[in-house]
């Protein structure tokens, strides 16, 4: 009975140890970007830059209880200097 029990704590040990190899590499992996989807945003176009959000979203900030997707930091900068000024002109 003993060498069985070695065996499969070490086979414990060893799926144990592979799962906190994949837990490491989650937050390492620069794949933030890319969970963002046009469905978590309520704007259609980046309002900086007129690009639909459909084409990709790297970024996206929260203005008013919204979320906004943009292409680029760059372009929610540029909203968030002033964004009533692209929401109005929606
Ligand atoms: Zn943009």
């Amino acid at each position: 009975m003993k060498p069985v029990l070695v065996v499969v704590f070490y086979a414990l040990a060893f799926t144990a140890c592979k799962n906190e190899e994949k837990k490491v590499e989650m937050p390492v992996a620069t794949t933030d970007t890319a969970k963002f989807t046009p469905a978590m945003v309520v704007n259609t176009k980046d309002y900086s830059c007129g690009m639909p959000v459909t084409a990709g979203i790297s970024d996206t900030c929260h203005y008013e209880g919204k979320a906004y997707g943009f292409c680029s930091t760059e372009c929610k900068n540029e909203f968030l200097k002033d964004p009533k000024k692209y929401l109005v002109t929606k």
